[in-house]
């Protein structure tokens, strides 16, 4: 019998008992290795009216920041503790290189409590004295109750960005994970009870989006969505929280152009073209999926890329020494594969070599004609490069700008005045240069167009989980006007 991934309300596990049941199958080897039972609407309710309960009694968000930050760090203690059972489970069900889940996502899922827990500490608020005799504080309180919904490329890195967010201010909140990937969530939950979170303060609910998660957002008793998962979706949680009047983030797809010029150290960014965009299997928000090589060393560098690529071992994502695994659902192994009919591959669009179970794309290379192509213009999410040449700097701006999306942008280039011009041109939240994939969690994260609304990290995160409260008082007696004395 397989695993049973239930709800966590209250501090407890729910039984599942009648609930529709999701099979969660593995994209290694095709086998089932857990059982969703979907969380509906009545479930969701009793999850929200628990974290209220929790709300409303204060325990947490009446807690001192001493008391909170100690909690966070004791989390963040027992996700590096726990990082063989976190990272074999992510494995089992996400399918990412278990070297990359135990070195970066788990560490990434320590780092998001440590660093909230230090932030929070850190923080101060404004005070206004300049209309004398009047001092004006600003007060920050919780929001409330936040729903948290999660995407399944980076399961427990990004969901508990959005969780030690939420529980740092002092909120509640609720967290529906991706449908196909519950595992990791169960021990994450367990240690953070174990850790000290009070019952009700945190909650879990699984299911798919238009079930468990549409009835999640569009909750009367919900304060805050953040939201993180392809754009089409992110649509839905901007009419359901805006429906409902709440604050919400969305965090959303990209496409995002990686420069390369001919002023940069070629082999760096030889390497880094190909972290950014084979690294987590290629399915990454961030991911340098269209590279705009300039056309003096298009030839040149394309070979050598196209070298590498054929060189990366694909493999089973249990193995340490794994580069890339299999892609998460035979839905997206389809889609990946059907952007190479047609194009001009280079070398992959094809079922990897030497599996004959498991959604093993061969990591693929593609030159396209034109950015209009859908190659250029749509997020695959895949073990996908496409490369386009341009003709000059000013051409390759036109050509990143020319997207819908706009997360991030990277460039390598070490003339700083042509840094300095393009970074100012180019339309994305993140602009990296000479350098891949680096997040400052103080910074904030987010994107231009339709890549997002709102940003997360340091204040940013500070913005959407509390509600500011402004409180002015004289600081003397002053005049007030005497009406009614005739
Ligand atoms: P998705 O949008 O399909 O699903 C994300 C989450 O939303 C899942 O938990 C899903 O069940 C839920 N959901 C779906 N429909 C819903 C609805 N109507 N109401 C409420 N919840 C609903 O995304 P995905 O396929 O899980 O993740 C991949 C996408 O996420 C990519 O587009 C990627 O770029 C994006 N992403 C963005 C960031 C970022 O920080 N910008 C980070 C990681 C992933």
């Amino acid at each position: 019998m397989s695993e049973l991934c239930t709800s966590f309300i209250n501090g407890g596990w729910t039984s599942g008992e009648g609930a529709e049941r999701i099979p969660v199958i593995s994209p290694i080897d095709e086998t089932l290795v857990a059982e969703i039972a979907q969380a509906d609407a009545a479930e969701v309710d009793h999850a929200v009216r628990a974290a209220r309960k929790a709300f409303v009694a204060g325990t947490w968000r009446n807690a001192p920041v001493s008391k909170r930050q100690s909690v966070l760090r004791r989390i963040a203690a027992l996700i590096r503790e726990k990082v063989d059972v976190l990272a074999e489970r992510e494995c089992a069900n996400a399918g990412l290189p278990i070297r990359q889940i135990r070195e970066r996502h788990v560490q990434r899922a320590a780092a998001n409590f440590e660093f909230f827990a230090d932030f929070i500490g850190q923080t101060a608020n404004e005070c206004y004295e300049q209309e004398p005799p009047f001092l004006t504080i600003v007060r920050r309180e919780p929001v409330g109750i936040a729903a948290l919904v999660a995407p399944w490329n980076a399961p427990l890195a990004l969901a508990t960005m959005e969780m030690a967010g939420a529980l740092a201010f002092g909120n509640c909140c609720i967290l529906k994970p991706s449908e196909l990937t519950p595992l990791e969530f169960v021990p994450l939950f367990e240690l953070m009870k174990e850790a000290g979170v009070p019952d009700g303060v945190v909650g879990l609910v699984n299911g798919s989006g238009p079930v468990t998660g549409a009835a999640l957002v569009g909750h009367i008793d919900i304060d805050v969505v953040a939201f993180i998962g392809g754009t089409e979706t992110g649509r839905h949680i901007a009419r359901a929280a805006g429906g409902n009047l709440k604050k919400y983030v969305a965090e959303l797809g990209g496409k995002s152009a990686n420069i390369i010029t001919p002023q940069c150290d070629l082999e760096r960014a030889l390497d880094a073209a190909l972290v950014s965009i084979y690294s987590n299997n290629g399915q990454q928000c961030l991911a340098g999926s269209r590279i705009l090589v300039d056309q003096s060393i298009a030839k040149d560098f394309i070979d050598r890329f196209v070298a590498r690529t054929k060189n990366i071992r694909v493999g089973d994502p249990r193995d340490m020494a794994t580069e890339v695994g299999p892609v998460i659902s035979r839905a997206q192994y389809d889609r990946v594969l059907s952007f190479a009919a047609g194009a001009n591959i280079l070398t992959g669009g094809k079922r990897a070599d030497g599996f004959d179970r498991g959604y093993y794309v061969s990591p693929t290379v593609a030159l396209a004609e034109d950015n209009a192509t859908p190659l250029c213009q749509e997020e695959i999410f895949g073990p996908f490069a496409t490369f386009l040449t341009y003709d000059g700097i000013d051409q390759a701006i036109e050509i990143a700008n020319q997207s819908e999306f706009g997360l991030v942008a990277y460039l390598w280039c070490s003339d700083m005045p042509t840094v300095m011009r393009v970074q100012d041109a180019l339309q994305a939240g993140t602009i990296w240069v000479n350098t891949p994939l680096a997040r400052d969690l103080r910074a904030p994260f987010g994107g231009y167009k339709n890549s997002g609304v709102g940003r997360t990290g340091g204040l940013s995160s500070r913005n959407l989980f509390t509600e500011e409260k402004v409180v002015t008082m004289p600081m003397q007696d002053f005049p007030i006007a005497k009406l009614g004395l005739g």
